[in-house]
């Protein structure tokens, strides 16, 4: 083992030994041979090299980045060059505080992280001018699909037809026909600066604005005409040019996306980004996401806190409006953020300078008798010439440009870009040098509303202010570099310094992700190894690293799966059996693939109904198109029972998906693409180390056996591939790729099936421990729970005390809570991981029983629910504070509740608790513009 996997690891081996001693076990493999069934164990050590010390994996990892070119990219396309302010990257992007951090189901210690989404939700807003806007998307080309099923519900699918202009980004075209062919939506192409007529069955009309050539096109009389004929326009946009120019609200869109990447976010081969995604007022209950809004602490103080439709999948299932679970959380910030250094009028003002530039260029095109597009953004069309020539002489100065066919080439500028670059293009083309700038953009076609006049937007232009704004706002929250989370089902482990370290060398961070394929060979090598080692960790023979969260890489299973039917001839085959337990996206995604989602019971112990799954198979012979398990289950078991339920469902003609969230309990001790699976989705921000970053990103490849491959999402690197694009990238959420990369590379096969069997004795010391108070729910073999368990607290709620009151409790203790009611209600799933060191586990389990003990105050009497440490929990430092604190309980009780503690560094939760109902009610998800306080 190496080193660094004994520093991952966070149990010393005198732990180790402990805590078997505890469990009465001998060794780890003991352990292990109890608790995962023999039918499906596989100790035959994983096929990966011999793994290397943090110091060579750097380098070897070096090695490949030095062969990407780094070459500077006038590609456009959706992405573009920024300038990642340093205050940002250093204290936001390169810090644990920001990108440990957890999703902010638990509101309260995610305070700070909540405040800047909420920020984003009103730059979007302001900019896009729609009504209200959500916490970020995947990407622009997966939000333009959501807005695609949106516009379509909205109209109740009554209507079945939607324009989109062939003036899209071609990654967006091609993503809406992955979205709209298994819902049998009927795209058709138009021309939107020609008159339409053909309005039979339209619900919506899909822009670009300004389009992908760089056009900014007058659209008013369009969606003027789309509205008369009861049809909603969806623009795709770009934020820089919307400080600029007329926003799509003032012309008439009624959704609208796009990505912040430009907003200081580093290109990375094309993600992660934060696509954004806004809505009139109308619709905002159908919005995907998460929307973050703005409640009120018992206290009476604003607080924020995800609103309602958050928890949606887990509520309405195959109902739910979309599958999006992890999104781009840290990104998102980071748009915010440099939005926040800049303000609306720097904002402004380098938008013009961009367009001056490209107005320049289209001028010294012009010049040279080039025929060109007029009213431009920042992206010039340069239509009728020899594309690759033209092409080939531009990189020789030194700049990648954008041939969209032999005659035609795009060249888009950005903030980084000035007049010598300019010039070098126009040299390149023959032209002369322009010495002065064009003037911007024609007046009517600019915004002349005022925008981001809040005071977020104002007061942190000086360095000094942004690092203390970004430090309290971090203080605010609990990441892992306070305390472990122990997030059942989503696996919160180290996410290790050596392994971010990459993420931000310019070969990674400043590569856009359609430039040259020679440029980009140490990215498509570094992917291709990546690829291999995660198909040797599942047993699977082929790997997609195209889908940037788990949900997507349901998705594109799912479809992968239909597609290998169809090709069989087996187009009747369009049911998917999905387990009560099951994760509310895997329903949601069956959903969007067009299934028909069956439910299969769970018996007592929790594990799939054999005999209801037999019936399910029975009642549609021949209509099983597959069955998504979880393994092990979202009940935290290894079940005895799957190789016969994989067996039963191959029977019936179906294909297993088997939900790999729950990996970090596989790796290394058994392989879901050897004991049954067809295809898995794996969760890289889960078991391969990519840190959550508040909520995303995330990267959720798919793997395959053999003959589901050639359906896997096509890319530039797998020829064979044929499968629908899932992400508007080629490789999704590339630049974050390194982590799992150095991971593995630095753990190798020894290392990583230890970690799995550290998970797995941590999960069950933690149960070992607890069990005295709180019952764990379902077992396995001798008792044993896999790499997580399920406490029970409802027998608590009979004397008043909630699953709620645990988890806000906890935070005095300095804690984090456990995944909250799922996949039962009222309960609490604790997944320690291998990372945790035994101190922080037992530090851990004292807590629990210390609020065990404050339980039972309140059941023998001593204590009353309705003014009780656990009911008033979280306590704040305001509260504890006052003179006449008057409490039946001290104020050390509240707020120094373990005394082996040393609380001199305490967490202290900035709001009491939130108020959801409340929040739902009043529905406020931006902050006002000045105009409503006047
Ligand atoms: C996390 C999780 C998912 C969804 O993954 P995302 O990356 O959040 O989209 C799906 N299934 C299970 C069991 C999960 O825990």
């Amino acid at each position: 083992m190496t080193q660094f996997a004994q520093r991952h690891i966070g149990l010393s081996e005198t732990d180790i030994q402990a805590m078997l001693d505890e469990l009465g076990y001998d060794s780890l493999d003991a352990l292990t041979k109890t608790v995962v069934p023999a039918s499906i164990a596989d100790d035959t050590p994983l096929s990966l090299k011999a793994p290397l010390s943090e110091e060579q994996a750097l380098a070897e990892l070096r090695e490949l980045a030095k062969q990407n070119k780094l070459v500077k990219s006038l590609i456009g396309q959706g992405y573009y060059n920024t300038h990642t302010p340093k205050v940002i990257q250093r204290n936001v992007l390169e810090n644990p505080a920001w990108y440990t951090a957890y999703t902010p189901y638990q509101p309260e210690i995610s305070q700070g992280r909540l405040e800047v989404l909420f920020y984003f939700q009103t730059m979007v807003t302001e900019l896009t001018g729609m009504d209200i806007a959500n916490a970020s998307l995947l990407d622009e080309a997966t939000a333009a699909g959501e807005a695609l099923t949106l516009a379509h519900r909205a109209l109740r699918g009554k209507r079945n037809r939607c324009l989109v202009s062939k003036h899209c980004h071609p990654q967006t075209l091609a993503l809406l026909r992955t979205r709209a062919t298994p819902l049998g939506i009927e795209l058709v192409l138009i021309d939107e600066s020609q008159p339409l007529s053909d309005w039979e069955d339209v619900f919506g009309v899909i822009v670009q604005y300004p389009d992908t050539y760089g056009t900014v096109q007058q659209l008013t009389s369009l969606c003027d005409t789309a509205h008369e004929q009861g049809a909603l326009v969806i623009m795709a946009s770009d934020l820089l040019a919307l400080t600029l120019l007329k926003s799509p609200g003032e012309l008439g869109a009624d959704i609208v996306v796009g990505n912040s990447q430009r907003f200081g976010v580093p290109l990375g081969f094309g993600g992660p980004h934060a696509g954004f995604f806004a809505v009139r007022d109308k619709y905002k209950r159908s919005m995907p996401g998460r929307l973050v809004g703005q409640s009120i602490d018992v206290h009476g103080n604003p607080a924020y806190r995800l609103a309602l439709q958050t928890r949606e999948q887990h509520i309405r299932r195959e109902k739910a409006t979309s599958n999006i679970c992890t999104a781009q959380a840290l990104l998102a910030i980071m748009a915010t953020l440099y939005a926040c250094y800049h303000g609306p009028t720097a904002l402004r003002q380098r938008a013009t300078y961009v367009n001056q530039l490209a107005n320049t260029f289209r001028d010294g095109c012009k010049k040279s008798g080039i025929t060109v597009n007029e009213q431009v953004f920042d992206t010039v069309t340069l239509s009728g010439i020899d594309a690759e020539a033209l092409t080939k002489k531009i990189l020789a100065q030194g700049f990648n440009v954008n041939p969209r066919d032999a005659k035609t080439v795009s060249v888009a500028f950005d903030e980084t870009c000035g007049l010598d670059d300019v010039n070098a293009v126009l040299t390149a083309l023959g032209s002369t040098d322009a010495s002065a700038l064009s003037a911007p953009i024609e007046v009517n076609a600019q915004r002349s509303e005022n925008y981001m006049t809040q005071a977020v937007f104002h007061d942190y232009h000086s360095e000094t202010e942004m690092m203390r704004y970004l430090r309290r706002l971090s203080d605010k929250d609990i990441a892992l570099d306070r305390a472990m989370i122990p997030l059942g089902s989503c696996t919160m482990k180290l996410n290790a310094a050596s392994e971010m370290t990459p993420v931000t060398w310019p070969e990674f961070s400043e590569i856009h992700p359609f430039a040259p394929q020679d440029q980009t060979i140490g990215f498509r090598t570094m992917i291709a190894q990546l690829e291999e080692m995660l198909c040797a960790c599942t047993g699977y023979d082929a790997m997609s690293l195209q889908p940037n969260a788990g949900s997507q890489g349901e998705y594109a299973g799912l479809l992968a799966i239909k597609a290998y039917h169809e090709s069989n001839g087996d187009v009747q085959r369009n049911i998917c059996l999905i387990p009560s337990s099951a994760h509310g996206t895997n329903p949601a995604s069956a959903q969007m693939a067009n299934m028909h989602v069956v439910v299969v019971k769970c018996d007592d112990r929790g594990n799939v109904d054999l005999m209801d799954l037999k019936a399910k198979i029975e009642q549609y012979p021949d209509e099983i198109a597959a069955i998504m398990i979880t393994y092990p289950s979202t009940h935290g078991v290894f079940e005895e029972e799957v190789t016969q339920v994989c067996e039963a469902v191959h029977e019936a003609g179906g294909q297993v998906y088997i939900d790999g969230a729950n990996l970090n309990a596989l790796v290394g001790v058994a392989q879901p693409g050897k004991f049954g699976g067809d295809v898995s989705h794996l969760n890289l921000h889960k078991t391969f180390c990519i840190p959550h970053g508040g909520g995303g990103p995330g990267v959720g490849p798919v793997g395959v056996r053999a003959h589901l491959a050639p359906f896997l999402p096509r890319d530039q690197h797998n020829g064979e591939r044929t499968g629908a694009l899932i992400s508007g990238a080629p490789f999704g959420s590339a630049s974050i790729l390194p982590i799992s990369w150095m991971y593995i590379r630095m753990m190798g096969a020894d290392g990583l099936r230890k970690a799995t069997q550290c998970a797995i004795l941590s999960a069950n010391y933690v149960a070992h421990k607890l069990r005295s108070n709180y019952p764990i729910l379902y077992t396995g073999n001798q008792n044993l729970v896999a790499h997580e368990c399920i406490i029970d607290t409802r027998p608590m709620k009979d004397h008043g005390v909630s699953v709620d009151d645990i988890a806000k409790r906890l935070i005095d203790y300095g804690f984090h809570a456990p995944t909250m009611s799922f996949p039962v209600p009222g309960t609490l799933m604790i997944e320690p991981t291998e990372s945790e060191s035994r101190a922080e586990l037992d530090r851990f389990c004292r807590a629990m029983h210390g609020i065990y003990a404050e339980y039972l105050a309140i059941k023998n009497g001593d204590a009353e629910h309705s003014n009780s440490v656990l009911s008033n929990a979280p306590h704040t430092m305001n509260f504890v504070l006052q003179d006449e604190l008057d409490l039946p309980y001290s104020r050390r009780q509240a707020c120094h509740p373990d005394v082996e503690v040393d609380y001199s560094v305490k967490y202290w939760p900035p709001v009491g608790r939130i108020d959801n109902v409340y929040g739902d009610k009043n529905l406020v998800c931006s902050c006002p513009s000045m105009s409503e306080y006047e």
